[in-house]
């Protein structure tokens, strides 16, 4: 009988794992190591219709619908501008919110508390001993706490993945670099509830125009990771100009930034399989068990789908371990099908000028029969988990 799960980290997936717990008559604290909650820091996060479906089973989809801007509307265009396909969300499944990354961390953290979960911040996991009937955390700060479970929602650079497998892969760099963030709008026209996805002549674009700012950001080819930190934010503006030159309206867009606005790039990664998800009474749920990179537009929602199917094993298994494997066999195939489909997307943002033509002349034809919006996202977006039937195993 599980009575009290140890929540490391407190991104998305923890609170969300901890909120799901608590339905399930399991008590949770959460551990997050950084000293209060995310402010300002991170882009934008978009939650698809399938997340917020998770979300509902839990009744936390308002305070995120709350904080979040619609966008049922998704376009993908070449750099003249021209639009090559426009997909409108699914009917009868809640719009695509757009949202800025730290304001969904506070509002999903502030409910975790409204619920009255514990969350201990400043808690850095550095370890872990587990026992036949108890598992102990250990944190930088010299202290420790013991309950029956160790959750590890500790996002891409997972420490619990680390000690549950020393042999776990590193995060894959992609071979792209992302820039991006919100600017004020000084006129440009509303772009009316669509996100824009272009492929520039020689990186990609996105862009979304509200009223009052613009969300832009660029993958940027680039030899190594390391180069997102050792260059200066007017370096990264000079090769968003030269890259976007010829990109209409990404040049437009560009123009408008300055340095402070490019200061924060980072590697796109990815890991397409994570072998070990648990072991003993640790686990893994979000990104510390299934990172993808940030072109599946899924990363927040595949991590609110395994925090609900996770806590529904918890609730329904009689054994721990019996609990962590009907969890794994729910969740793997979708999410590593995620992984790759993003994988993929990746390839095709940094095409030469061949694969460019073959792309304008092939997509519109293939919107016609095989890129209906149905078969595009009908797998990920019309997934719904019923928390509430009883897992079977
Ligand atoms: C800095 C950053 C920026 C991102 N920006 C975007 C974006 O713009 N667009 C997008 O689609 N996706 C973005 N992502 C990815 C997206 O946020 C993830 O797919 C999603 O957040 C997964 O949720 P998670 O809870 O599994 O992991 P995370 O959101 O990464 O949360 C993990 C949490 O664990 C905490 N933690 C880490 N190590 C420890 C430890 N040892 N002990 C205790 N706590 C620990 C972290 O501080 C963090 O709060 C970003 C991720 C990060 C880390």
């Amino acid at each position: 009988m599980i009575e009290h799960a140890l929540v490391i980290g407190g991104g998305i997936a923890g609170p969300v794992t901890a909120m799901a717990l608590q339905r399930a008559g399991i008590r949770a604290t959460v551990y997050e190591s950084h000293a209060g909650a995310a402010d300002g820091i991170g882009g934008a996060l978009t939650l698809a219709p399938n997340g917020r479906n998770a979300l509902r089973r839990i009744g936390a989809d308002d305070v995120v619908a709350a904080i979040g801007e619609p966008r049922p509307h998704m376009v993908m265009q070449n750099h003249t501008g021209r639009e090559l396909a426009r997909f409108t969300d699914l009917p009868g499944l809640p719009t695509t919110l757009l949202l800025h990354r730290s304001r969904l961390y506070r509002a999903l953290l502030d409910e975790t508390l409204r619920r009255e979960i514990p969350v201990e911040f400043g808690k850095r996991l550095v370890g872990f001993d587990q026992d036949a009937d108890t598992v102990t955390a250990r944190f930088a700060d010299g202290t420790a706490a013991t309950g029956d479970v160790l959750i590890g929602a500790d996002g891409i650079r997972s420490a619990v993945r680390g000690e549950l497998d020393p042999a776990a892969p590193a995060p894959r760099f992609t071979g792209l670099l992302g820039l991006g963030g919100w600017i004020a709008n000084p006129g440009l026209p509303n772009s009316g509830g669509a996100q824009h996805f272009a492929f520039g002549k020689r990186a990609f674009f996105g862009y979304s125009i509200a009223d009052d700012d613009i969300l832009w950001f660029s993958n940027v080819p680039a030899a190594s990771p390391d180069e997102a930190l050792s260059r200066s934010p007017e370096h990264w503006l000079s090769v968003l100009h030269e890259r976007h030159a010829d990109d209409v309206p990404a040049r437009d867009i560009v123009a408008l930034l300055q340095p402070a606005d490019v200061a924060q790039p980072g590697p796109l990664e990815d890991i397409p399989t994570v072998r070990v998800w648990h072991r003993g009474r640790v686990v893994l749920v979000g990104d510390a068990a299934h990172p993808t990179s940030p072109s599946s537009g899924q990363g927040a929602s595949q991590a609110v789908e395994s925090a609900l199917e996770l806590a529904r094993a918890l609730r329904d298994v009689p054994t721990v371990e019996g609990a962590f494997a009907a969890y794994e066999s729910a969740r793997r195939a979708r999410v590593e099908k995620v992984i790759a489909a993003a994988a993929r997307v990746n390839s095709g943002k940094a095409a030469g000028p061949v694969a460019r033509i073959v792309r304008d002349l092939m997509m519109p034809v293939a919107l016609k029969t095989v890129m209906t919006p149905e078969r595009m996202f009908g797998w990920l977006h019309t997934h719904q988990i019923d928390f509430d039937s009883p897992v079977t195993v």
